[in-house]
């Protein structure tokens, strides 16, 4: 039996909390972002997601030791409570996971967030076979159609090439976790210096220790002149650029899937923006749903259109809503 408790899910039979935000004595984390993951009593992640914890969390719950960490390497299953447990890489962001669970009702998985296809700084997804799939859909949408990668990677680097030469300075708007790093591999390979946000030179820290090829970078200071040509990566959330860079010609790009929706995207007050996304498109997702071929597709972070869409096409696919209790998906 699953329940969902506002935004957090709960798998009775193994007593186990997916990616609660509240805090419990025990939760799996799939990954460090701030709406998935957050200080319990023990935690159960990758080595990699924990690592990135023990940098995000205040450091009072992590010095204290009032959070503590279980730790389980991708690909190396566990027992308990009469289920075997799995986690299987993301390739969301370095340490992302999914978690296979397996018992005598079969196979289900929940996806956490999770994108298919290379990245430069964390593992490429596996897709398992399973009977029930509980994914996210952030982007459940036909139009959100990426273009190919490897396309978004030279538009970045020539953006930030032609912004310089225009004596202006490059400015990459990327999350903190995950994209800022990604950012920083793509942009270092062709050899552009970077000067980074303190919260992002915190993550990319935690990625070198965790064995990622980072090209090298600084922190952004007061004293910094930018005078080697260097592109800024710097988090959107942090409203205003410090005055000494906002003093400079400053020509931003944000990085987000959701440049793909105009309704959204205007939202992001930036001159240029790239696909550069962490999670599935469309057609990835329903890529996803073709290889782990399950018997009951459930949607967590999903829309009523896309599980429409599925069920036209033969799929037995729900939304699980808010404090629903879910005994269909049965293997737990
Ligand atoms: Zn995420």
């Amino acid at each position: 039996m699953f329940s969902r408790v506002g935004r957090s899910i709960y798998a009775t039979g193994i007593d186990l909390w997916l990616d609660s935000l509240t805090r419990r004595a025990r939760s799996y984390i799939s990954h460090g972002h701030a709406d998935h993951a957050r200080p319990h009593d023990l935690v159960v992640a990758t080595p990699q997601t924990a690592a990135i914890c023990r940098a995000r969390f205040p450091r009072k719950a992590i010095l204290s030791g009032s959070t503590m960490f279980e730790e389980h390497p991708y690909e190396s299953p566990w027992e308990s409570e009469h289920h075997r447990l799995t986690l299987i890489s993301a390739g969301h962001v370095l340490g992302s996971s999914q978690l296979l669970i397996e018992g005598e009702g079969g196979r289900f998985v929940y996806t956490g967030d999770f994108k298919l296809g290379t990245s430069r700084t964390c593992e490429e997804a596996r897709v398992p076979r399973c009977d029930t799939l509980l994914m996210e859909c952030t982007f459940g949408e036909p139009h959100f159609v990426f273009p190919p990668r490897q396309e978004v990677e030279a538009e970045m680097i020539s953006f930030a090439n032609e912004t310089h030469d225009a004596g202006a300075l490059p400015t990459f708007l990327a999350y903190s976790l995950g994209k800022a790093q990604e950012a920083m591999a793509i942009l270092g390979s062709a050899g552009i210096p970077l000067v980074v946000h303190d919260a992002i030179a915190t993550i990319a820290d935690v990625y070198v220790q965790c064995g990622v090829a980072l090209p090298a970078y600084r922190r952004f200071t007061e004293f910094e002149t930018f005078s080697d040509g260097a592109a800024l990566v710097w988090p959107p959330a942090s409203k205003s650029l410090p005055r000494m860079i906002a003093q400079k010609n400053v020509v931003a790009a944000m990085l987000t899937g959701w440049t793909a929706d105009k309704r959204s995207y205007a939202s992001y007050r930036s001159n240029r923006g790239f696909s550069l996304s962490d999670h599935a498109d469309y057609p990835a997702l329903l890529r996803y749903i073709e290889l782990a071929q399950p018997t009951h597709v459930v949607l967590f972070h999903g829309n009523q259109g896309f599980a429409r869409h599925l069920r036209s096409v033969g799929i037995n696919a729900q939304v699980l809503g808010e404090h629903e209790q879910l005994s269909l998906l049965d293997p737990v």
